[in-house]
């Protein structure tokens, strides 16, 4: 086949752009991703097959819709026109881009951070001014305000990933006072965190909130996540997705699901248990360091390297995500917190690749 005229019919920034990939080998344990290792109970499952099997499926989903929306912004005591709803967070995030950053203005972000950010700055042409962190993946206060002062956008992964490091609420407020810009902080990973910057959403008018359905909550294949934001962004917001964005079956799992927060809520405590038990138990071992991680992730590193360790994980079935190419990870893969069987699987692997 004869090469195309690419550059003639493709935008040069996407041309520049390699593919988003996520490497997948065959498994049987999986902590690649950041999933929730558990899924729904059945009982609860078949309540949302059987409500989907009386939606009307000839016709559209609600345009924005009311019910879910109502329901997610009680359970943060907001109101409903505050929320703005995706196909996952980065749909969202992706909207909120589109509408609030013309090329050539500033997109400040981390760095290393969610690669996503990147790529979607570069879509709308934006100047990219990427933080560095320190060597043991925190952030330098003084370089972030400096950055983010006269950046049009900044995006805060909080916990970040992949590094599983947290920035502090004050940090953050100190950031959306003194830019003349809007903030979004990414909380995919709040769950596990217990900080969020919803307590000071009212107070500052440019800061928007970013979560998704898709970690704690266990519904990464439904693609559901939302922004929160003052009522008058959000307004705008919704020009930049496509109408009816949202499905009837994430609608109606989402409704059904959000009536059984005690199950996120104890799964969560026990990740949280897990996360800091497995990354203590793989710290101690000869040569080995596993970072101190906010999340329901941590980066680890052997002394075999970590494309080495990608593949021997790998060859004793358990799959995690080699994030060598991230900047200043040179020497780590991130792991997921499993089950505790998956753990401790995870532990038994690393003692023999030693
Ligand atoms: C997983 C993840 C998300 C969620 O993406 P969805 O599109 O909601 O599945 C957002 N931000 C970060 C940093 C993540 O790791």
């Amino acid at each position: 086949m004869p090469e195309l005229p690419l550059e003639r019919w493709i935008n040069p920034e996407i041309l520049a752009q390699p593919a988003y990939q996520v490497k997948i080998s065959s498994h049987r344990i999986k902590l690649n991703q950041n999933e929730s290792p558990w899924d729904w109970p059945q009982p609860l499952k078949e309540e949302v097959l059987r409500r989907l099997g009386q939606a009307a499926w000839n016709r559209y989903p609600e345009l924005r819709p009311q019910g879910l929306k109502e329901k997610l912004a009680a359970g943060l005591s907001l109101s409903p026109e505050q929320l703005v709803l995706g196909k996952g967070s980065n749909e969202v995030l992706q909207a909120i881009l589109r509408v609030a950053l013309p090329p050539g203005e500033i997109l400040c972000t981390l760095s290393p951070t969610f690669a996503i950010y990147r790529l979607l700055g570069e879509q709308q042409r934006a100047r990219l001014v990427e933080v560095p962190l320190t060597a043991d993946f925190q952030v330098n206060d003084k370089n972030l305000l400096a950055a983010s002062k006269a950046a049009r956008i900044t995006i805060l992964c909080n916990p970040n990933s992949p590094t599983g490091s947290l920035l502090p609420l004050e940090l953050i407020e100190r950031v959306a006072r003194q830019t003349t810009g809007l903030v979004i902080v990414d909380e995919a990973y709040v769950d596990f965190s217990g900080v969020s910057a919803l307590p000071i959403l009212e107070h500052y008018p440019n800061l928007i909130i970013t979560r998704t359905f898709s970690k704690a909550f266990a519904l990464a294949g439904f693609r559901l996540g939302y922004a929160l934001m003052h009522p008058q962004l959000a307004a705008q917001v919704h020009k930049g997705l496509l109408p009816f964005n949202i499905d009837v079956a994430a609608i109606i799992a989402a409704e059904v699901l959000l009536d059984h927060p005690e199950i996120v809520a104890e799964r969560v405590r026990l990740i949280i248990r897990e996360r800091d038990r497995l990354i203590a138990r793989l710290d101690k071992m000869p040569g080995v360091t596993a970072w101190p991680s906010r999340a329901n992730f941590f980066l680890l590193a052997t002394p075999l390297g970590p494309r080495e360790t990608f593949a021997q994980l790998a060859e004793r079935g358990i799959l995690v995500r080699d994030v060598s190419d991230y900047p200043g990870c040179a020497q780590v893969v991130r792991v997921t917190v499993g089950t505790p069987d998956e753990n401790e699987a995870l532990v038994q692997a690393v003692k023999e690749l030693l």
